[in-house]
């Protein structure tokens, strides 16, 4: 049986304008995926109602159902409802619900409901409401001709607690086809190494499964996708072959992240950490205490930029930052012992490095970092060469250092393949 396939009407001036980049389709495509659900079309129209209803006219033609994203709040650009009341023949209507939510969520905030928080309840008749948990607008669903049309707010995050409810109507209308996606979070090896090893395997990968990437710096997130709940077995056989080949590089499933797979197995050892941190300027800190419930784990971070500061807040010898230069092993690691000893932490990670554009050398090229991690008894350190731009530069080694203080903690190999692969 195909997929259904939808299509997706974004609307909105400030994505013709470039004003917004749009990530909502991005957010909804990549929803749907696990239903089966193909999202076979988009369109992205202005806060123009005549431009807006032909478009979702046109749609509603030739699609069993779309969705329709932005233009639900409280302005006057906001056309959503009565462009989709028009072309219904639906008027519009106080919704008891939409009313309730509206006073609701005004309440909470301790404001009076204006006249355009209680246009938001106006909805076309006959509409089936989906609720907002967060924003004060809410969306509804209606059928124009044999398509049903959804309505979801522009504000991402609005969007994406709306989005079970909109997928669970959708599958409930237009159908799904049985997909099963397992969704791998790795890090330090490329889409190319786990794609050649999979060839190279021919019969062994299990054909039912299809293995699929999505590069998100820093992390790679593998997909195995099988289309029967038959070959979910299949696919259990592929992680494993997985596992075994590439387990030292995988974080998690779903969307585990670096920093909270370290915080995860600090909580679970019990243990402390630290940062000193160089050419990062405090990106690894800031990726660890982005995490919820941070506070258990990680003591203190310092940011020494100068060599003053790298002798003054960590202890760093100025004979060794004048003899060896700021980049360079010894540097770092006094710079991780200073931080161990002042923020009486069990493990930690020190950077110094040459983010570039300029400051590089012969004998130390921008992208050259030395890295030191670990614990007073058990200290490591290693000179890497780092490829990018300054914000990339910065972006991987903040995530190397939280990948090694992982390797760290898990006692796995102490030099990981991308750093083996480049002192080949
Ligand atoms: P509001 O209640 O804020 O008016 P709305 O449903 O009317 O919500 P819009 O006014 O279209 O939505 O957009 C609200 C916000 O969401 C804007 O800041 C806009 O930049 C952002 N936004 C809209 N569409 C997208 C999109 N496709 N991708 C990312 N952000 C978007
Ligand atoms: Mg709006």
């Amino acid at each position: 049986m195909p997929s259904p396939a939808i299509a997706l009407l974004l609307t909105g001036h400030e994505l013709m304008t470039g004003d917004t980049v749009d990530t909502n389709s991005a957010m909804i495509s990549r929803h749907l995926l696990e239903t089966g659900i193909l999202v076979a079309e988009k369109c992205t129209v202005g806060d123009e109602p005549d431009a807006l209803k032909k478009s979702l006219l046109r749609l509603s033609q030739e699609y069993d159902g779309v969705i329709v994203n932005g233009g639900l709040g409280p302005t006057e650009d906001d056309l959503t409802a009565s462009i989709i009341g028009d072309l219904c023949g639906a008027p519009l209507v106080e919704n008891a619900e939409a009313l309730a939510h509206v006073e609701a969520w005004c309440e909470r905030r301790g404001i009076q409901a204006n006249s355009a928080n209680l246009k938001q309840a106006w909805l076309p008749e006959n509409a089936d409401l989906i609720p907002n948990p967060i924003g004060s607008a809410v969306g509804f669903s209606l059928s124009l001709g044999n398509c049903l049309v959804l309505t979801t707010p522009g504000v991402p995050s609005e969007l994406e607690a709306m989005l079970p409810t909109v997928t669970t109507m959708l599958v409930a209308a237009v159908g799904g086809s049985e997909t099963y996606i397992q969704r791998i979070q790795t890090f330090g090896v490329g889409e190319s190494t786990i794609q050649q090893w999979a060839n190279e395997l021919g019969d062994g990968w299990p054909s039912s499964v299809t293995l699929g990437f999505r590069a998100g710096l820093p992390q790679l997130e593998l997909k195995l996708t099988v289309a029967h709940a038959e070959h979910v077995p299949d696919q259990k056989r592929a992680y494993d072959l997985l596992v075994n080949r590439f387990g030292d590089h995988i974080l998690g499933e779903k969307d585990a992240r670096l920093a909270q797979v370290v915080q995860a197995l600090l909580r679970d050892q019990k243990k402390t950490m630290t940062t000193a941190e160089s050419c990062t300027g405090g990106l690894i800190a800031s990726m660890v205490t982005r995490e919820p419930g941070s506070s258990a784990v990680f003591e203190a971070g310092l940011v020494t930029y100068a060599n003053s500061a790298k002798n003054q807040l960590l202890g760093v010898g100025e004979n060794v930052l004048n003899t060896e230069g700021a980049v360079s092993e010894p540097v770092v690691r006094q710079m991780l012992l200073g931080a161990l000893e002042r923020a009486g932490a069990d493990i930690g990670v020190a950077v110094s490095g040459i983010a570039g554009p300029d400051g590089g050398t012969a004998d130390k090229p921008v992208g050259t970092v030395w890295i030191a991690w670990g614990t007073r008894e058990d200290l490591r350190t290693h000179r890497a060469q780092i490829p990018g731009s300054r914000s990339l530069f910065q972006g991987l080694v903040a995530a190397v250092a939280l990948d090694l203080i992982r390797r760290h903690l898990l006692g796995l190999p102490a030099l990981p393949h991308y750093f083996t692969r480049q002192a080949q």
